[in-house]
């Protein structure tokens, strides 16, 4: 069993604990302490494999911190998470995913996913599919459209994550 660090990273209240907390505890948390920052191990079988995941709920205040870039070097894969009812959540991945890669010393391979959450709240989506999915092509991430609420396609996140980073870092 191999162990991965995973980052989730996004702009505040976009619903990045309630995000992680669906998937380490399946329950949803509805007013979940915006300036806790946690990490959490879960054990994960994919593919047939067994592996675990450490995964840190990052809660900065300023997305673009110097702490930012420690957490970005000890990860080996990045969730970006963004809310599907705030356009500008999404357009701050992009700095996001600029600053990993530069972190990362340029390789565009680095594990990550993006995830909108929320989509439960129709009537508040402000992000259409089409925007994230042209997003989605030219980063060449990923995507998923979640909600930890009703519990639609958390896992695929992790899931997913996991897969890349078990070709990215091989084992020995
Ligand atoms: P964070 O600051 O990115 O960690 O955001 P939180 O996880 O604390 O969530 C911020 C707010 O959005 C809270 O009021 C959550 O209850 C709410 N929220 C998070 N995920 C969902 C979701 O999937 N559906 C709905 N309806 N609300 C959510
Ligand atoms: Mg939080």
């Amino acid at each position: 069993m191999r162990q991965f660090n995973v980052v989730v990273l996004g702009a505040g209240g976009v619903g990045k604990s309630a995000l992680t907390v669906r998937f380490i505890r399946d329950v949803f948390v509805e007013n979940y302490d915006p300036t806790i920052e946690e990490e959490y191990r879960r054990p994960i079988t994919v593919d047939g494999q067994l592996d675990s995941l450490e995964v840190l709920d990052t809660a900065g205040a300023e997305q673009f911190t110097s702490l930012n870039e420690v957490y970005i070097k000890s990860g080996k894969g990045f969730v970006l998470v963004f809310s599907l009812t705030q356009e500008a959540s999404l357009q701050e991945l992009d700095n996001l995913r600029k600053q990993i890669l530069r972190v990362k010393g340029g390789d565009a391979r680095v594990p990550m996913v993006v995830v909108g959450t929320k989509l439960d709240l129709v009537n508040e989506r402000e992000v259409q599919r089409h925007t994230i999915e042209n997003l989605s092509r030219q980063w060449n991430i990923p995507f998923y459209e979640t909600s930890a609420k009703r519990n639609w396609h958390v896992t695929e996140v992790f899931e997913d994550l996991l897969r890349q980073m078990r070709k990215y870092y091989p084992a020995d």
